[in-house]
């Protein structure tokens, strides 16, 4: 397929822009391109066309089962798109006067009185633009509250090896030492080698809960009590909170701050890298940290942007965040309310107990009794009995119509699949997909030699990952030179 600068020609385009409606300003020669500007000349058939065969090339939630574990590729209501597409939400500019955009900031105000409800927090900021984002600016809290109280000395954050990759790397970005924490053979944190670790250098402790193993913490009171007992605070990664929403909350449980990735559980289509949110909510100990500007309500009921607060960690992004995908989860939120919430929690974890029941004969799953919204499937043995790695037994879903699950995560556990449903399909389509992972099973044990050829049916089969993820090219040359 043709990039889309390789179509076209010269001199043919199909913009039509409105009338300038401001004042035209000439740029001095200083601001100006010293090279000519190459943008594709194409018409707007070759244009629409160009992303239909994109569009075909790609699988989303549209497409079919996608139930890439820790993702929660949902369904994303059409409704939020509605709502967000509104021009008063949409065409605002971030420096527009503050009497003009009221509604947006009551939109903010709405979500962040919900998002405090639903995790049991007092506080939130919507400036991160991801959950990794969410987990640098929560520490930044903790490290603020740490330095506020003089103790300069707290600067290890306890980790469990069963916590999402970006724990222990937002951890060393934010300038802490990581000490990791083992888990037990059942996939629980390990509750007295964490009382070994916690102490007077402890500046928190980062959860990810439900773990990656799919379980939740089932000592998660007396793991916060033992942080807060050594002075240090509690850090919940909400990023998946699709298994517990409306039903617990991390700020009952002991956390003293939370990030929630709203590009996950609150419904905004992702993976294609954004625009993503990792609104961040804490305990009243931590808002005098939060990052700047924050919304404040006047006296006179109008609601004002606050840029000098005292004692702020300042900004992490430009502006406000990505404010669109603030709108589509409050209409998400609102559209569900408090009952529906707590069904879609419900619904997710049934579907993702449902098809680990039904599959547990087939495949080995390490912790099969229950799990929450996600489950973890090893084939360690298969692969050192027959040969086929979760790497073939992924691809060859993809000639079923599928999208394979998450792979070779959670690391703790050898050629794992993590399989995370969602609330979103039906039973019928769980049906489908329980035969079709027997099937391939099956095909596995009986012909091992044939599972290394697949995909067979897909336009890309076996791209080489480590290239495409060292030496991407991201970057097209009109003059033909090599990047
Ligand atoms: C996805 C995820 C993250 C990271 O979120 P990004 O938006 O990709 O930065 C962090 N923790 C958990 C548990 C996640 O599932």
């Amino acid at each position: 397929m043709k990039l889309i600068f390789e179509k076209g020609m010269e001199g043919r385009g199909c913009t039509l822009l409105p009338p300038s409606d401001v004042p035209l300003i000439q740029l001095g020669e200083k601001h100006k391109r010293k090279q000519e500007l190459h943008l594709p000349e194409v018409s707007e058939t070759e244009l629409s066309r160009h992303y239909t065969e994109l569009m075909k090339r790609t699988f989303g939630v549209n497409d079919g089962f996608y139930p890439l574990g820790s993702c929660t590729m949902k369904y994303n209501p059409k409704i939020n798109e509605e709502i967000a597409k509104m021009p008063e939400f949409a065409d605002i500019h971030p420096l527009q006067p503050e009497h003009t955009i009221q509604g947006c900031l009551e939109v903010m105000v709405l979500a962040e009185k919900y998002l405090s409800e639903i995790t049991g927090m007092d506080r939130f900021t919507f400036q991160p633009a991801a959950g990794a984002h969410g987990e640098y600016t929560g520490l930044q809290l903790i490290r603020a509250y740490h330095e506020a109280k003089g103790n300069v000395k707290r600067d290890k954050i306890l980790v469990p090896d069963s916590a999402h990759g970006t724990n222990p790397a937002s951890a060393v970005m934010a300038g802490f030492t990581v000490i990791n924490v083992p888990s037990t053979k059942d996939g629980y944190v390990d509750v007295e080698e964490l009382r070994k670790a916690a102490g007077d250098d402890t500046a928190g402790f980062m959860l990810t809960n439900p773990n990656t193993l799919g379980l939740f913490e089932e000592n998660i009171l007396e793991i916060t009590e033992i942080i807060h007992q050594a002075g240090g605070l509690n850090y919940y990664d909400g990023a998946n909170l699709n298994a517990i929403m409306g039903i617990a909350r991390p700020g009952d449980m002991g956390f003293d701050v939370v990030h929630l990735n709203l590009h996950k559980t609150f419904s905004t289509p992702h993976g294609g890298g954004g625009p993503g949110s990792g609104p961040v909510g804490c305990k009243e100990i931590l808002a005098d940290y939060l990052p700047s500007p924050c919304i404040i309500e006047n006296d006179d009921g109008n609601y004002h942007l606050e840029f000098n607060k005292e004692g702020s960690i300042g900004r992490v992004k430009a502006f406000y965040g990505n404010f669109l995908v603030v709108v589509r989860a409050l209409t998400y939120i609102l559209t569900l309310g408090k009952e529906g919430l707590k069904h879609a929690s419900e619904s997710a974890v049934l579907n993702a107990n449902y098809m680990m029941h039904h599959l547990k004969d087939t495949y080995p799953i390490p912790f099969p009794d229950k799990c929450m919204h996600e489950f973890v499937i090893s084939l360690e043995e298969l692969k050192k009995e027959k040969g086929v790695t979760a790497l073939d037994i992924a691809k060859a879903m993809l000639d079923h119509g599928i999208h394979p699950p998450t792979m070779y995560f959670p690391l703790i556990i050898p050629e794992a699949l993590m399989v995370e449903p969602t609330e979103t399909e039906t039973k019928e389509t769980l049906d489908e997909v329980i035969e079709i992972y027997k099937k391939i099973y099956k095909e596995a044990v009986d012909h091992p030699e044939a599972m290394r050829d697949y995909p067979r049916n897909t336009i890309i089969g076996r791209p080489d990952e480590v290239a495409a993820a060292r030496k991407p090219v991201l970057r097209y040359r009109y003059d033909g030179a090599s990047n």
